[in-house]
């Protein structure tokens, strides 16, 4: 069967060995004759792939017994909502500003009339950095940081040294890196770009800071209401915390977040050599030092006719998802867990091959 080698930035590329499992025991989850998507919520057999999503999230990132770990619904979206409105509690909420993600979430916190502030942005740049970090409150409620600019292509290599709690949008490089967890306080993301499918959203949290929550704040709303539920207050999105299950035991058969980590340095690396070899006709958006493993984007600032051009070609050489974010144009190629160094290996003779004839 011919597979598409997928550079889409979300929903994305997932790993044929998870879709393949997935296939086999699409009609009969196990041999019990019926599909995990066909099995109540509250049954042992759906409750044991449940409790062992929620335990392999917690060993690969190293989170301890005084975390929770949350499989919920209404996207990454929801969450620039529910955080300040269950962790504010009238001290500054400080943001940074690294685009378009963090300013809907400083606009979910403007609506609700928080005390917010917005301690450090890159928007003088179009967004092509993680800007200095300033000295920090350390009597904030929280800070609120984006690990990845999923259209910008830039990553924190490591993430601040706040003194409060820190709360990170890890949408488009979950599952891709370890991370350090000391001072993080909420952890989250929609699983679609690199956990599985869309539906998810996984939010890991302290469970001592779901406690601030005022009582003003509906139930359904409450982290505290999910921690209790086991994250099962409505019905979750069972057939996507199943195909997320898949996708971390293949995380731990590629080697952990270590492993996988390895492979994406390897990849970005090679693209962002080529795009810096090649300097004369392809443009890199990010600056070096705030570069992403998982989202390139890069231009071709000669001739923007030609970036289409780019798009429309790689596609009919079986190349998916190459197109930039209308946002910022251009071309951007997503790196994710499920695209090899041979995917990105053939992505780079084409882009070769591309300057040497449109050059
Ligand atoms: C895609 C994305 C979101 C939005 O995710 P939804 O699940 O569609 O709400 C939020 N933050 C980042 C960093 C993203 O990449």
């Amino acid at each position: 069967m011919d597979r598409i080698i997928n550079f889409s930035a979300g929903p994305s590329g997932i790993p044929l060995p998870v879709l393949e499992k997935a296939k086999d025991e699409f009609l009969s989850y196990k041999g019990l004759g019926y599909s995990i998507m066909e099995v109540s919520h509250r049954t042992k057999v759906f409750e044991e792939v449940l409790f062992n999503a929620i335990a392999k999230v917690k060993n690969l990132y190293g989170f301890s017994d005084d975390y929770a770990v949350l499989f919920l619904q209404g996207g990454a979206s929801l969450q620039f909502a529910q955080i300040p409105m269950n962790l504010s509690r009238g001290n500054v909420c400080e943001y940074i500003n690294t685009g378009n993600w963090t300013q809907k979430a400083i606009q979910e916190a403007e609506i609700l009339g928080i005390n917010y502030k917005v301690v450090a942005s890159s928007q003088d740049t179009k967004f092509d950095r993680i800007p200095d970090i300033p000295e920090l409150d350390s009597n904030a409620d929280y800070t609120y940081i984006c690990s990845n600019n999923t259209i910008y292509g830039t990553q924190y290599l490591e993430f601040p040294k706040t003194k409060s709690t820190l709360v990170v949008d890890s949408s488009s490089d979950l599952f891709s890196r370890e991370i350090d967890v000391k001072n993080v306080g909420l952890f989250y993301g929609g699983i679609q770009k690199n956990g599985g499918p869309a539906g998810v959203t996984l939010v890991v949290i302290k469970k001592d800071l779901a406690q601030r929550v005022s009582d003003k704040i509906p139930n359904i709303l409450r982290y505290t209401t999910q921690i209790k539920a086991d994250s099962m207050s409505n019905t979750p999105n069972t057939f996507g915390i199943y195909m997320l299950d898949l996708m971390l035991d293949w995380v731990y058969e590629n080697g952990g977040l270590k492993g996988v980590d390895e492979k994406n340095t390897q990849k970005s690396n090679l693209l962002y050599s080529a795009i810096d070899d090649m300097s004369d006709f392809y443009k890199g958006h990010a600056q070096k030092n705030s570069r992403s493993k998982m989202n390139v984007s890069f231009n071709i600032p000669k001739n923007q006719d030609l970036e289409k051009i780019f798009v429309d070609q790689a596609l009919k050489e079986n190349m998916l998802g190459l197109k930039g974010h209308r946002i910022l144009g251009g071309i951007r190629a997503s790196l994710y867990n499920a695209v090899s160094l041979k995917d990105v290996e053939i992505l780079v003779d084409f882009m070769r091959e591309f300057a040497r004839k449109n050059g």
